[in-house]
């Protein structure tokens, strides 16, 4: 097929297919199927799809895009494959490139999981936007269509669209342009913690984690989150905090709320790993026990940096002292401590803490520092938000303030101003938290005409001050604004400013 279009970021396979018939004007569904495929059987698959040589070859060599780059990027298999062991996922790989009549399902365990692949796809309105502004056209994106994210980290609820995943549409790749949006999906606060970590997934590399790489972090964890009982772990306590964290609205309809008796799939988790558990059952866990601290992706990389057979020092887990009710007083300051910081910011700020617990609980240290991390998602009810709230409201005023007198500033997107804040990554991860700030946003963020208007009234009052002669042409200049450029309302601003001139 001539002119095949490239994924653009983050676009499923799916979308592509989908773009490629647009593109090329082909309406029939097994005409586009011949074209692309030369076999009108291929199934139109969101999340794990194969025949994916058959599209690398549409691609000149000089883009690069291999089987390997179209699979990591433009694929949900990232968000399955840190969870599977190697060989698994190198079977998966091999059928997505060839065909699999299915068996992609089957191996990366979507089709025995409790948790179910969605039956329709769904958009976030916002970015729809965006990309439509960005790129002339819209497309799938990959965060949307994982099992269980119901928001947009950045913007809020996802939407549903009329486009069901089975039955009729199981050979179209259809276009988002031809979906029918339907109204916003019930979220409650909570959506968007798990929305953060299912996006981690799409950018973590992993060649697979085995049974007993699992078996040992889970009991690392326990250990180090204080979920012992004695020798023992303690069921009873994971449970109550993984169903208190999450909340019965949260857990109903996604078919993991962990139930009391002893095949509960969250005390599996705790005990030797003998078949894999889905990426959700994970994010469930990892972020209730640590209470948001820790993040799926340091998560991935500790467990890949265990070693394959490593029975937890006995050294460690029996004679060092670790449950919470257990620890000494440093350790329990230390605890706390990395729950508002990372381990370098806790360490300057208490460095004679820091000493005493180097010398007297290194390896303990060692281990609970490498669990937390800076930027991880805090979630934590300690957090005063609305005193941070207030602060960072008070910054991004203060920063507006200044960029607004600037002639040179670019834009002030959300992102932009966003990005100026010290808290960047606190305000992108936690906007939700912030309503101050989220409101200054979107009062200060700018448009296009916005800008330019800003441009131009800055432009003329810059010239006016320095008493220069104010000509259009030179308006104009100084504005870094053009004929072709302006929008129609900042030609009215113009001509307004120009009579007041004569
Ligand atoms: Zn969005």
């Amino acid at each position: 097929m001539l002119g095949f279009p490239t994924p653009y970021p983050e676009e499923l396979l799916y979308s592509t297919i989908a773009r490629a018939g647009v593109h090329a004007g082909e309406t029939s569904p097994k005409r586009l199927l011949d074209q692309v495929f030369a076999n009108r059987k291929v199934i139109a698959t969101v999340d794990l799809p194969c025949h994916v040589q058959a599209l690398t070859e549409q691609y000149p060599e000089i883009l690069d895009l291999d089987t390997q780059k179209l699979i990591s990027r433009h694929t949900l298999l990232p968000v399955y494959a840190p969870f599977l062991p190697s060989e698994r996922i190198a079977k998966l790989k091999q059928w997505m490139v060839e065909k699999s009549q299915g068996a992609t399902h089957l191996a990366s365990g979507i089709a025995a999981s409790r948790v179910k692949a969605k039956s329709r796809l769904y958009v976030c309105v916002e970015c729809l936007k965006e990309q439509k502004y960005r790129y002339g056209e819209c497309y799938w994106q990959r965060l949307w269509q994982i099992p269980l994210v119901k928001t947009c980290p950045r913007h809020g609820p996802l939407n549903a669209t009329n486009i069901e995943l089975d039955g009729e549409h199981r050979h179209r790749f259809v276009p988002v342009e031809e979906a029918e949006i339907l109204s916003p999906v019930d979220v409650v606060a909570i959506d968007n913690v798990f929305s953060l970590q299912a996006a981690q997934l799409l950018v973590v590399t992993s060649n697979g984690v085995s049974f007993n790489q699992w078996t040992s972090f889970y009991k690392e964890f326990a250990n180090n989150f204080g979920f012992m009982n004695g020798p023992k772990i303690d069921h009873a306590k994971i449970h109550a905090t993984v169903v208190q964290f999450w909340g019965a609205t949260w857990h109903k309809g996604t078919g993991l709320s962990p139930s009391n008796t002893d095949t509960s799939w969250l005390k599996a988790l705790f005990r030797k790993h003998r078949k894999s558990f889905s990426f959700a059952e994970h994010i469930v866990a990892v972020s209730a026990l640590s209470n948001g601290a820790l993040s799926i992706s340091d998560v991935i990389a500790r467990t890949s940096s265990l070693a394959e057979n490593s029975e937890p020092k006995s050294q460690f887990y029996n004679h060092e002292l670790c449950a919470e009710n257990q620890m000494d007083e440093d350790q329990v300051q230390w605890n706390g401590l990395l729950k508002l910081n990372s381990p370098k910011s806790a360490r300057q700020q208490y460095p004679a803490l820091y000493a005493r617990l180097y010398r007297n609980h290194h390896d303990w240290l060692l281990t609970i520092d490498g669990f937390s991390h800076s930027d991880s998602v805090a979630v934590n009810k300690r957090v005063d938000w609305e005193a941070r709230d207030r602060l960072i409201a008070r910054e991004l005023r203060y920063k507006y303030e200044q960029l607004s007198k600037d002639l040179n500033a670019p834009q002030l997107s959300r992102t932009f101003l966003t990005h100026q804040l010290d808290q960047r990554a606190t305000v992108e991860k936690n906007l939700y938290r912030l309503p101050r700030c989220s409101k200054l946003l979107g009062l200060y963020s700018e448009n296009t005409t916005e800008y330019q208007a800003r441009r131009l009234v800055r432009a003329y009052l810059e010239m006016k001050e320095h008493h220069q002669e104010i000509r259009r042409w030179s308006l104009l200049r100084r504005a870094g604004l053009s004929d072709e450029r302006m929008t129609d309302s900042v030609v009215e601003l113009l001509k307004e400013i120009l009579i007041e001139q004569t």
